[in-house]
């Protein structure tokens, strides 16, 4: 009788554990093995749009496809710049919020200009250069990324790659395995820091070894018949920088040729081959890390730095980019290939955005009567440095010019017994008066009003009370502080905040619209997706006409 009772307690028990497991597990089973999410630096939402007929079925197309296409997507603040959009996508938080207010920016405590990733506490690991001492130790709040490290006990793989280092290190948070950025120079390797890892895993150490990276020191030509490229300007204009060494900016290149002049391996970035390579390593990481083989959903955060790098030089409208954007094509359809094969279909889910767009050259928009021009920021400053030397007595009074921001030096404020409002607002109604600087605000305007719509309310989510300057004024339209050759970004206005952002994969519907979505809403919508706590300081909204 004994035994009977024990049997059959035996028999609950492990029934209902088994119950239990099977719970626990099938709900895992519900989330996808692998999140990939891709940041391509720099890519206009016309991007896909205007160079659509070119993409072949497996890359953008079939994203766009299967998967759900938020065309109207924005980023909801300024300055469009590479760290804030990067560490914005996956914090679905602002830089009034995460704090990465720049790329660079002039910290009014350390009174010394600091880089988004840069961290003097940490060594470089896979050079001896100081390439590697980097970290997300700036950024404030958690990403996703984190969020799922958090939820699943660590269980949940993290890894970041990039060829910017900012690319690889803000995506993948402060609680990543490993994230890898490429170290160009004479060296040509992937590293990290030690604020991960040691030393470099043996998957890291073999693939530098392979020294794979310098097969692409090759022609650079166009993929197809350039005069198919009819989506961009003529090959030879005035509006693009080009490589030293070659008398003009047209195809091909011989990168063999070219690479002594231009920084060695420095010259692969700022070709299409740049994306190859993080391709390559990409593909090397899902393998060497075991990515997406077990149940606890591993996150990979991808940056596609290239499609920058050619835009600063060439321009957005150059046959160089079009020629990038054709090849990224190529490689988003070898990674969605190979995680078909490797983590099955339908076993993993890939978003797609951008960290920020970019302006047509200005120089080429004046040949075609759009009110656009240059910025000569150092005259700029000259003059407001000159009015107040006469308004003050001493220019002491400004510490720092930068982003579009005027830091004042509190010190000398009070040695001078001047008050705060008093010469902000000086300085304001100072340079709303110069020409081509279309609005100027005080910091205590930003902290002091809540704006809801416009560039105001832009310009309030980049503004970080702690960290931004005094005043922050906003150039014309189209209007850059830039050389007159290629492409930048870091306003306000459509041509930078217009990105495109697609969905793809489990759990993820077919669809498109117009409706505005924002670039916070992308890690909510990922955090909804995987059941998992939103990133700290998110302030987006899940999308969910986006999720099954
Ligand atoms: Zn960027
Ligand atoms: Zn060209
Ligand atoms: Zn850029």
């Amino acid at each position: 009788m004994k035994n009977i009772v024990s049997f059959l307690f035996l028999f609950i028990f492990v029934f209902s554990s088994q119950a239990q497991s099977q719970v626990v597990s099938s709900k895992q089973n519900d989330n996808p093995k692998l999140v990939v999410g891709i940041v391509v630096d720099q890519m206009r939402y016309d991007y896909l749009t205007r160079f659509y007929n070119k993409y072949g079925e497996g890359g953008f197309k079939r994203m766009i496809n299967e998967g759900y296409n938020c065309k109207n997507n924005h980023f909801n603040y300024v300055p469009t710049y590479t760290g804030p959009g990067h560490t914005s996508v996956y914090t679905g938080a602002t830089p009034k919020y995460h704090g990465i207010i720049g790329n660079n920016w002039y910290d009014k405590e350390l009174k010394k200009s600091v880089y988004c990733a840069g961290d003097e506490t940490v060594q470089s690991v896979g050079t001896t250069d100081i390439a590697g001492q980097m970290s997300p130790h700036r950024m404030k709040t958690t990403t996703f990324a984190d969020e799922n490290r958090l939820f699943t006990q660590m269980r949940g793989k993290t890894i970041g790659v990039a060829l910017k280092d900012r690319g690889a290190i803000l995506p993948a948070g402060h609680t990543a395995n490993a994230a890898y950025w490429f170290h160009g120079k004479d060296e040509g390797n992937w590293i990290s820091s030690t604020f991960y890892i040691k030393e470099l895993p043996k998957w890291v150490l073999n693939f530098n070894k392979k020294k794979s990276v310098a097969s692409y020191f090759k022609e650079w030509n166009t993929y197809y018949d350039i005069s198919t490229y009819t989506e961009s300007g003529s090959d030879l204009n005035n509006f693009e920088g080009g490589f030293k060494g070659k008398e003009t900016a047209t195809f091909p290149y011989d990168l063999e040729a070219l690479k002594k002049q231009n920084g060695n391996y420095e010259i692969l970035k700022i070709s299409a081959y740049g994306n190859d390579i993080t391709t390559d390593f990409a593909l090397a990481a899902i393998e060497g890390e075991q990515l997406g083989e077990d149940n606890y959903t591993d996150i990979l955060t991808l940056s596609y730095s290239s499609s920058d790098y050619v835009g600063h030089n060439f321009g957005v409208n150059s046959k160089e980019v079009q020629d990038t954007y054709i090849r990224l094509d190529k490689n988003l359809e070898r990674l969605f290939s190979y995680l078909d094969a490797n983590i099955g279909k339908n076993q993993y889910t890939v978003f797609l955005t951008a960290d920020h767009a970019a302006v047509d050259v200005p120089a080429y928009l004046q040949t075609v009567k759009i009110p656009a021009g240059y910025i000569d920021s150092k005259a700029q400053k000259n003059k407001f440095m000159e009015f107040v030397e006469a308004e003050y007595g001493t220019a002491d009074l400004i510490e720092n010019v930068s982003n579009n921001q005027v830091f004042l030096n509190r010190a000398k404020l009070k040695e001078l017994d001047l008050d705060l409002d008093d010469v902000q607002n000086a300085i304001v109604n100072e340079i709303i008066n110069y020409e081509h600087i279309d609005k100027a605000y005080t910091a205590t305007t930003m902290s002091s009003t809540e704006f809801n719509s416009g560039i105001e309310a832009l310009l309030q989510k980049g503004f970080n009370q702690k960290k931004s300057g005094d005043v922050i004024f906003v150039y014309d339209p189209a209007f850059i502080s830039y050389s007159k050759t290629g492409s930048t970004h870091g306003s306000g206005l459509n041509y930078d905040t217009h990105v495109p952002l697609l969905f793809f994969g489990k759990g993820i519907k077919h669809g498109n619209t117009f409706q505005k979505t924002e670039i916070t809403d992308i890690a909510p919508t990922m955090s909804a997706l995987l059941g998992i706590s939103f990133p700290n300081g998110a302030i987006g909204q899940p999308l969910e006409f986006v999720l099954e």
